[in-house]
């Protein structure tokens, strides 16, 4: 299960921190800002620098953390933490990071944003190798590669595992010792580096650091690892192959607007993309409304842009909560709508222009244009901020079958037939790479587009794939 209203779905978000009295509370607190990232399960990872305490469970983190566990936790000066949607491996309990994996000489706990695409193959090698897993998380073979190099130095083995893995990856790893935090060559996934006093803080987004009043100092690099420990921070590439594409759905829907991604606020580059999408397809209309809450800096933008007042057309109901009861069939088609309410008065004899971030299995976008007619609405003009998601993705984002995708097997056309609009128009690839700030001429954008032109920055391994998904890719 995952927050009411969302198609698509992120799997996780990582935080550490090192040199703080009060590093699990803080690391508390910086998961709670990321929890948008992921609902399935919460964990944190604490070291007082002779042995590692943790703790973790399935669902929210204020589902996971009380006040006495979090006491019991608060021991230690370094930590790292995690919230999981879980993508790969299904949502067991094993599977909720950080890992955390013993030995006798030593600790390693791991926590992982992103999706490997060579998992399922390196997994093979290693049980081969005598390796036994425990959990069916990509995650786990990071570990067994880094504890299998068999090299005195720890360092040097996480560099060896960190370049044979492939895909998307923002870790964040802690031992009695050290800290450290390692990027993808691709920097699918953001990670930025933050400072709170003396201590060093890293965060999936930027909003963590603001919420604990640390300040942002970068963002970690493609192809960067990062060690923090008594000696302080050290940077080193693990790799000269470095390609920087950071996923685009970031920037589109992920990421809270108040977060920052490479210099880049989230909100502004929304309301930039909405501006875009208006200049690329404007419409008469009497209200911009905006699908609540990641397409509202969107709609803002396109009503800006255009003149069309911006009007607060839906309200969510924010208190559906992980142990709700859904309405079964019957009582939704009886009218019992739980996630979204149209706000009559404001929509009721209107031409409305519906601004929404992406369309996935195109269901959401139909259940809204009905909604939003059965207010009274005259026409809905259906204005998307992303480019047509027709393919899958290997990185960590819950689309991993075309099947799923309605711009995979239709036109846009036929798209607006399905979900009753009176138009529909998506953001050009182009449009949407200016928007956010990147120059769509240069061979290198600096981001994935794969979903909207199956162009994957990285080697696709065949178990990456289903049959058949293999004549899509390009
Ligand atoms: S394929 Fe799409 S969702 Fe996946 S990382 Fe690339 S841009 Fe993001």
């Amino acid at each position: 299960m995952h927050y009411v209203g969302r198609e698509l779905n992120e799997e996780c978000a990582v935080f550490g921190i090192w040199g703080h009295a009060n590093a699990a509370r803080l690391t508390y607190y910086g998961l709670h800002s990321m929890q948008h990232r992921g609902q399935e399960g919460a964990g944190i990872a604490v070291t007082d620098g002779k042995r590692i305490y943790d703790h973790k469970g399935l669902g929210l983190v204020n589902d996971v953390f009380d006040h006495e566990k979090l006491e019991q936790l608060n021991k230690g000066h370094a930590a790292i933490g995690h919230v999981r949607y879980s993508t790969q491996g299904g949502n067991s309990y094993a599977n909720v990071q950080p890992l955390v994996f013993r030995s006798q000489k030593d600790t390693l706990s791991i926590a992982h944003n992103g999706n490997l695409v060579n998992a399922h193959k390196l997994k093979g090698e290693l049980e081969e190798r005598g390796s036994i897993f425990q959990t069916t998380s990509d995650t786990e073979v990071i570990a067994h590669l880094i504890k299998r190099d068999f090299s005195d130095n720890f360092i040097e083995s996480v560099k060896h595992a960190l370049s044979v893995i492939k895909g998307a990856y923002a870790l964040a790893m802690l031992t009695e010792r050290q800290l450290i935090a390692a990027l993808d060559p691709n920097g699918l996934r953001p990670l930025s580096l933050g400072r709170l006093g003396e201590a060093w803080v890293i965060a999936s987004e930027t909003c963590a650091f603001d919420l604990i009043g640390a300040t942002y100092v970068r963002d970690i690099n493609p192809g960067e690892i990062l060690i923090i420990d008594s000696d302080g921070l050290h940077s080193e590439f693990y790799t000269n192959h470095s390609n920087p594409a950071i996923c685009s759905m970031e920037y589109i829907y992920f990421s809270r607007p108040d977060s920052n991604i490479q210099g880049i606020n989230v909100h502004a580059a929304r309301k930039n993309l909405g501006r875009m999408l208006a200049q690329e397809a404007p419409v008469e209309a009497d209200v911009v409304t905006g699908v609540p809450d990641s397409s509202i800096s969107a709609a803002i933008g396109y009503a800006e842009a255009t003149g069309i007042p911006y009007e607060l057309g839906m309200i969510k109901n924010r208190y559906v909560g992980r142990t709700f009861i859904q309405p079964s069939q019957e009582l939704r088609e009886q009218g019992v709508k739980m996630k979204l309410s149209p706000v009559r008065a404001i929509i009721e004899g209107k031409r409305v222009v519906m601004v929404d971030d992406s369309i996935v299995r195109g269901t959401t976008s139909r259940r809204i244009v009905g909604m939003l007619r059965d207010a009274g609405a005259t026409e809905v003009h259906v204005r998307i901020s992303s480019p047509p998601i027709t393919h899958p993705c290997f990185y960590g984002i819950d689309t991993s079958t075309s099947s799923e995708l309605i711009a995979a097997t239709h036109s846009v056309e036929e798209i607006r037939e399905e979900i009753g609009a009176d138009s529909l128009v998506f953001l050009g690839v182009d449009g949407m790479m200016k928007a956010i700030g990147r120059d769509p001429a240069l061979k290198n954008c600096g981001q994935c587009l794969a979903c909207f032109t199956g162009k994957y920055p990285t080697e696709i391994y065949p178990d990456t794939v289903l049959p058949h998904e293999k004549e899509m890719l390009v």
